[in-house]
């Protein structure tokens, strides 16, 4: 099982590596600047447009969230394309992207008079992909890693499972494979690698839908609550919705600069 791993992942690296001329996989995932451009990453997505941006950043809606669980789709969309184990035990439960309440997604600025739909609203959360990440500066294997773009990445095949980067992650973001979590994927999707034991995952914003023209599947299936763009760029929806409304980030006063905005 484990070897089956290291070979999707060597498989997709290796393609990646043939259409870039054997850079490193770190180099492979980078990418910024354009709005779109052609794929850098040979077969993957040949004749497909890459969505490029210089600083990806999401918008969440949490009026529109709490329609027609809008949330539980986005999180179904995510792990099931991302193979995402549903663990039997809690304690092993993996991750990347989840419900949570206001007063723990926002410690400090829950009260006792907090509106209603504010305190009883399904807050999506996720990585943050945060500007100034501190879990890329604890990691000792450089198993993860941030894009010029801003995506903070995973590199399954150096994570040594040593879990400083869950430590230093303010926001829990992260998940470790106590167990194979092969046996709890529900239908495995065979274009993204399955994981293996004592190795750490997040969300990765989609980078390989983004590799091939395609938003992130959460904010596809979310109806407009969920906004993806590019922060830098003036006309993008991303800076369309922080010129006209009034937004929130998690645990700002850390100065990691997190990426995704929630609209109130
Ligand atoms: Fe790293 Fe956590 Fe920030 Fe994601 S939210 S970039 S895992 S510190």
């Amino acid at each position: 099982m484990m070897e089956n791993s290291r070979r999707s992942f060597l498989k997709i690296a290796g393609v990646a590596a043939a259409g870039l001329g054997l850079k490193p996989v770190t180099d492979v995932f980078a990418s910024g600047g354009l709005q779109k451009q052609s794929s850098p990453i040979g077969d993957v997505s040949k004749g497909k447009d890459v969505l490029t941006a210089k600083r990806w950043a999401m918008v969440i809606d949490v009026k529109k969230m709490a329609h027609d669980g809008t949330a539980h789709k986005c999180i179904e969309a995510c792990h099931k394309l991302h193979n995402v184990p549903k663990m039997t035990n809690k304690r092993h439960e993996i991750k990347w992207i989840w419900e949570e309440e206001f007063h723990h997604a926002f410690p400090g600025k829950h009260h006792e008079h907090i509106a209603e739909a504010i305190e009883h609203a399904p807050f999506l959360v996720l990585c943050n992909h945060c500007e100034n990440p501190p879990c890329v500066r604890a990691c000792p294997t450089k198993a993860t890693f941030q894009r010029e773009d801003g995506i903070v990445l995973m590199d399954f095949h150096r994570c040594i499972g040593c879990r400083f980067c869950m430590a230093a992650c303010p926001y829990g973001s992260r998940s470790f494979n106590f167990r194979d979590p092969r046996p709890f994927i529900e239908e495995t999707q065979e274009n993204f690698p399955t994981r293996m034991k004592g190795v750490v995952e997040k969300c990765n914003f989609c980078a390989e839908r983004l590799a091939v023209g395609k938003q992130p599947a959460c904010v596809e299936v979310s109806g407009g609550a969920l906004v993806f763009g590019d922060l830098d760029d003036e006309n993008s929806d991303v800076r369309k919705v922080l010129k006209s409304d009034y937004v929130i980030r998690r645990k700002p006063g850390l100065g990691t600069g997190p990426q995704i905005y929630y609209k109130v």
